[in-house]
């Protein structure tokens, strides 16, 4: 490596330090995560504030307070590294939601057996820590957590009875764990509806989304050809008019009709016509640039777009694919069957309305015809 190497590495090493924000800017989902896991940082942050005054007023005792001080900091900051660094990602679950909801369900154990009195208040925590799951789970996962949660809470009340069994009722303590029970359970069953229906919603909005897409696709394309239909095209049309007419620009346009078409139609049938119909489409599409247009303006008459394109260019074009369809061969109307088509092209003059530069067109394809078919007429 270089030393001008080296100094651009550190260069920009230094701009994605500088660059480095709290909530990353570049990934909206890992953005909503890591935001949903600071709403669990700030009811931390409130847990440790109510046992704090319970501690003020004596129905704490100080190891819950100095556990909190170091365990809360703790498991939030690694939380975050986790998050911050992409760690989450490589989990099923990137929200690590039962991860998250089991550390908190481990803290409260620890603080349940330091809280005295205040025991079967503190009960309430534990709907709290669940009600972040509501995002996520559902209720089998729910059924889980809740069963830890009671697990958890089972192993205080067996501690508190052996080593602390003069500060415990362990009969009030056996209700506690009975309603509590009971609350869980009957939370789990909603909250893994809700989570339902929330996902159900999701799943509708994605399809529905996917709908619109292919219903405004098919609101703006021939069905046969996929080309732009005659309205799409109009308005297209009507957009690079109003472009143009400011000045400076021009454009061109060129009428494309199939020569004896009802002669396919009549010796070969109406598929093969269509067959042919999207053989000609083809060829027109791909012989535009990407900033033409083309689309279906009649049954076998397609309008060409050329943006940018004076009649010089237009021409060029239009006789380029006036001889791809006369060389291209078509399998299914036998070996001696040609295709061909007539264009009449012509140029935007800046001081006329669409109509009459598409009566221009006509016009010119009109002569084309006239002349014999199989040919490029323009008219100015
Ligand atoms: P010309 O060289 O003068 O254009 O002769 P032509 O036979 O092409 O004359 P005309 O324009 O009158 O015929 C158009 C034919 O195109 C008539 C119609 O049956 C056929 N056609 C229009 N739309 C479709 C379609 O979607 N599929 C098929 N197969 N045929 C179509
Ligand atoms: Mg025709
Ligand atoms: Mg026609």
């Amino acid at each position: 490596m270089t030393a001008v190497d080296k100094q651009a590495k550190q260069v920009d090493i230094l701009k994605k330090a500088r660059r480095f924000s709290i909530i990353p800017k570049d990934d909206p989902d890992q953005a909503t995560r890591i935001r949903r896991f600071f709403t669990a940082t700030a009811a931390y942050a409130l847990n440790f504030g109510l046992s704090y005054a319970a501690y003020l007023w004596g129905m704490m005792e100080w190891q819950a307070i100095a556990g909190f001080l170091v365990l809360i900091p703790a498991i939030n900051i690694i939380l975050y590294i986790i998050f911050r660094t992409g760690l989450n990602l490589k989990f099923r679950d990137p929200s690590l939601t039962i991860v998250q909801m089991c550390a908190a369900i481990l803290l409260t154990m620890y603080g349940m057996y330091f809280a005295n009195e205040a025991r079967g208040i503190l009960l309430l925590v534990y709907i709290l820590i669940l009600i972040f799951g509501i995002y996520k789970l559902n209720t089998r996962s729910f059924l889980y957590v809740s069963a830890f949660t009671l697990v958890t809470y089972g192993i205080d009340i067996a501690l508190l009875s052996y080593f602390r069994s003069d500060r415990v009722n362990l009969n009030i303590e056996y209700l506690q764990w009975l309603v509590l029970a009971l609350v869980l359970v009957a939370f789990s069953v909603i909250g893994g509806h809700i989570s339902s229906l929330r996902r159900n919603l999701r799943i509708s909005r994605t399809e529905l989304e996917k709908s619109l897409t292919i219903i405004k696709e098919m609101s703006i394309r021939d069905d046969l050809t996929g080309v732009y239909n005659r309205r799409h095209l109009m308005e297209l049309l009507e957009h690079e008019y109003h472009r143009i007419s400011r000045g400076g620009a021009h454009f061109s346009v060129a009428m494309l009709d199939i020569d004896h078409f009802k002669s396919v139609n009549d010796t070969h049938g109406h598929l093969t016509g269509d067959e042919v119909l999207k053989a000609v489409s083809d060829v027109i599409r791909n012989s535009l640039r990407s900033a033409d247009f083309c689309g279906r303006y009649g049954g076998e008459e397609f309008l060409l777009v050329m943006t940018q394109t004076n009649i010089n260019g237009a021409l060029l074009c239009a006789e380029r694919i006036r001889s791809t369809i006369e060389q291209s061969r078509f399998t299914s109307l036998g070996p001696n069957f040609k295709v061909t088509v007539s264009l009449g092209v012509t140029e935007f003059t800046g001081k006329e309305d669409i109509p009459t530069m598409i009566a221009r067109a006509d016009k010119a394809l009109y002569h084309a015809k006239e002349s014999g078919r199989n040919r490029v007429e323009y008219a100015d």
